[in-house]
């Protein structure tokens, strides 16, 4: 590990809810959640807080890493509850030497972050409220930008397509590049296409085109040339073109045409459906990542458990 930059470590793939059940025992059950560990400066990113945060927390705590003195960055891509679900099941924020800093997007919405989170910490929901907690965490508003971390790790970030505001995290430390974009989908136009609609108007139908083409070359321009992209692939082309346009999520086929033309090294597919059996998942696997499909981009399904070294 030493002469590595980065360790990923997929702790929660599922989008939406948690999925337990025998069907789901090799690729996991648990929402979103990914540590990003750096072991040269002992920096740790936890990006989302899913269920899968809860396991990331008994780990940390059975390997000692949290029973004093832990100190973490949260990075929410945004707060839809299969991201923020595990949050009061994670155990360092019952230890009084815990530090966590929590970062996500700021929505339209008068709520604050803090306020966003803490609500499921109220007696109506949970047992524990926040002001309870032992732990300090300070809260903080992330927008699009490009952001020094310290210890010479670098953030950039970028809004996504999803109907909450969603934001696409990119970091980088020693020339290596991490990259999530979820929860997302393709931009389209907006604008009626069909001449015979009464509403056409060709003016409108060809910027509509033209923005919807920029938007998603901006996203891929976010995560070009990343060692490892972490992106969504909710459904596959054909469900998402049986009724799933505007969910905010992607196809598997897009997911993967994106990443091979930003040259990403590593694609992880990430955010599986809830009902996608390990069946499914892995007859999906062998029809979309040989490499005959993904060029020289490595394409994987992302598993709970597993560890990517950059
Ligand atoms: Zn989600
Ligand atoms: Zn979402």
């Amino acid at each position: 590990m030493s002469n590595r930059a980065m360790k990923i470590k997929f702790w929660g793939v599922r989008g939406s809810i948690p999925s337990p059940g025998l069907q789901y025992v090799k690729y996991g059950g648990n929402t979103l959640c990914v540590e990003l560990y750096i072991e040269d400066i002992d920096r740790r990113i936890i990006i989302d807080a899913g269920s899968g945060l809860r396991l990331l927390g008994n780990h940390l705590m059975a390997a000692g890493l949290a029973t004093e003195s832990l100190r973490a960055d949260i990075f929410l891509t945004h707060t839809h509850l299969d991201h923020i679900i595990g949050f009061p099941f994670f155990t360092p924020i019952f230890q009084a030497g815990t530090r966590l800093k929590i970062y996500g997007p700021v929505t339209c919405e008068d709520d604050s972050l803090e306020t966003v989170i803490g609500a499921q910490m109220s007696y109506r929901y949970f047992p524990v409220r926040q002001e309870e907690l032992a732990a300090r965490i300070e809260y903080f508003n992330l927008k699009e930008g490009s952001f020094d971390l310290g210890d010479g790790v670098r953030l950039t970030t970028k809004y996504l397509n999803h109907p909450l505001l969603c934001l696409g995290l990119r970091f980088e430390y020693k020339g290596k590049t991490c990259c999530t974009a979820y929860d997302t989908e393709p931009f389209e136009n907006l604008f009626v296409t069909d001449p015979r609609d009464p509403s056409y108007d060709e003016i409108m139908a060809h910027q509509g085109e033209a923005a919807a083409r920029d938007e998603n070359r901006r996203v891929e321009d976010f995560f070009k040339e990343a060692d490892l992209l972490i992106h969504d692939a909710q459904y596959t082309q054909q469900e998402y073109d049986s009724g799933k346009h505007g969910w905010g999520h992607s196809p598997i086929e897009y997911a993967i045409k994106a990443a091979r033309r930003s040259a990403v090294k590593r694609l992880a597919l990430f955010h599986h459906d809830p009902v996608r059996s390990d069946e499914q998942l892995d007859e999906l696997a062998a029809l979309c990542c040989n490499p005959g499909n993904t060029g020289n981009t490595e394409v994987f399904f992302a598993r709970e458990e597993m560890v990517v070294a950059l």
